[in-house]
């Protein structure tokens, strides 16, 4: 559920006109609902809650500071993937007891700052990055509490680019290499076993995937135990998928009452790091018809937001809805909306039957709240846009658009080009 409805045929994100902040702060723009992140936020938390476990945002989904500072603020931790986001979290006032670290390239500097910080785990991926973090830890007078994130090689019936927990994709280590790692990593004097973790992908609609893993998981736990190397944390990941078209995904109940089945009696406290599933349907992109444009064969709807500021389309063929701002009654077409980059794969929506659209009007494209502005980029040097929080009746700007300013920050010629005497 969210809250971007129609009230007398204009999109209202809660109570606020969507029209009004397109004329207020200009397009394209991306508009989030708080409303919605807490509902989604709240009901995670409700569904786990016999269990309580650490749900840790993860951060990559959207890592707008104002998001980040929401869900720490409801009592989230954060799930994070380089330093960039443990900067970010840190900002955002995140406790380092509460962020775990996934990723399979953390670097030595990331790793210092992470150590430094005492977060509470790293989800190791390989066996030389633990060796690298005992000895990172050893030369800072610290101990890196670690969990192996296991690649139990189950299909998650996903996406392949967003499928991680198969045994061909670069991510996790296999169950016999991760008992060795455990073996290893218990003699490992600056090392602190925590935990036993896995993620098996993204936009996951079935329960079955989560049940074999965590059985998978479960079972390692198990030989563990034999070993007496003692964990407290199984880390399942996240993955949740969510409707962005016809897909339907598990209740929330189903899935966290999969995982607390498999946990029960084992003492283990579980950890979850979803992502799209709070965020996904809380944000909407808000962009402006520039040209209708009747093609030879097919009729194109040029709008002003491209692949660089929502790219799930271009990389994934990713199914997002478009609907008018104002409602109005008018024949359907089939169309391409597209944007102005100069790639064929700049599509927003391709061969969609929708309402038609007619020059300088504003369309939503739906489920944007994740993994969508936190892709963009400046792509044809088009700046960043802007992002908008709605609560309520208010709206804010949580990040202004990038200027032209902004683009070429950080930019200078090489010496050689400066001088007086410069032969060009
Ligand atoms: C991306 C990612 C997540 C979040 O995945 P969602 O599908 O957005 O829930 C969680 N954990 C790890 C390690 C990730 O890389």
């Amino acid at each position: 559920m969210h809250h971007f409805e129609y009230r007398n045929d204009s999109l209202h994100c809660e109570d606020v006109p969507v029209a009004h902040i397109a004329r207020a702060v200009g397009t394209p723009l991306y508009l989030y609902s708080q409303a919605t992140l807490e509902r989604h936020f709240k009901a995670f938390q409700e569904a786990f809650a016999g269990a309580a476990p650490l749900v840790c945002y993860s951060a990559k989904a959207n890592s707008s500071l104002a998001v980040l500072t929401l869900f720490r603020k409801w009592g989230s931790g954060l799930d994070i993937v380089s330093g960039g986001e443990l900067f970010r979290g840190l900002k955002a006032g995140f406790e380092p007891r509460t962020i775990v670290y996934s990723g399979v390239g953390k670097r030595v500097d990331e790793i210092d700052a992470a150590i430094g910080h005492d977060i509470l785990m790293f989800n190791i991926e390989s066996m030389e990055e633990l060796a690298l973090i005992n000895q990172r830890a050893g030369a800072l007078n610290r101990r890196a509490r670690i969990a192996i994130r296991i690649n139990p090689d189950v299909d998650p019936q996903t996406h392949p680019y967003i499928a991680t927990g198969l045994k061909k994709t670069k991510f996790g280590i296999d169950l016999a290499t991760a008992l060795a790692g455990y073996r290893e990593a218990r003699r490992m004097p600056n090392v602190e076993i925590a935990g036993i973790a896995c993620h098996l992908g993204s936009q996951i609609t079935s329960l079955g995937p989560f049940r074999e893993a965590v059985t998978g998981l479960i079972q390692i736990f198990r030989e563990l135990q034999a070993l007496e190397i003692p964990v407290t944390y199984l880390d399942m990941g996240g993955g949740v998928g969510i409707t962005y078209h016809e897909e339907s995904p598990p209740r929330l109940d189903a899935y966290a009452d999969t995982l607390i089945d498999a946990v029960d009696g084992t003492g283990l406290r579980l950890i979850l790091e979803p992502g799209r599933v709070l965020v996904g349907n809380a944000g909407i992109l808000v962009t402006r018809v520039l040209y209708r444009k009747q093609g030879k064969d097919k009729i194109f709807i040029v709008v002003d937001a491209g692949m660089n500021d929502l790219m799930r389309p271009a990389l994934y063929q990713a199914y997002h809805a478009v609907q008018p701002v104002e409602q109005s009654a008018r024949e359907n077409i089939v169309a391409d909306v597209v944007g102005p980059i100069c790639e064929s794969s700049d599509f927003l929506a391709r061969d969609r039957s929708m309402p038609d659209a007619c020059r300088d009007e504003l369309l939503a494209v739906m489920g944007a709240g994740a993994y969508c502005f936190a892709m963009s980029s400046t792509y044809c040097s088009r700046p960043r846009v802007a992002e908008v929080m709605v609560y309520g009746d208010q709206f804010d700007v949580i990040r202004r658009p990038e200027d032209m300013q902004d683009l070429v920050r950080g930019e200078q010629l090489p010496h050689w080009l400066t001088k007086p005497s410069d032969p060009w």
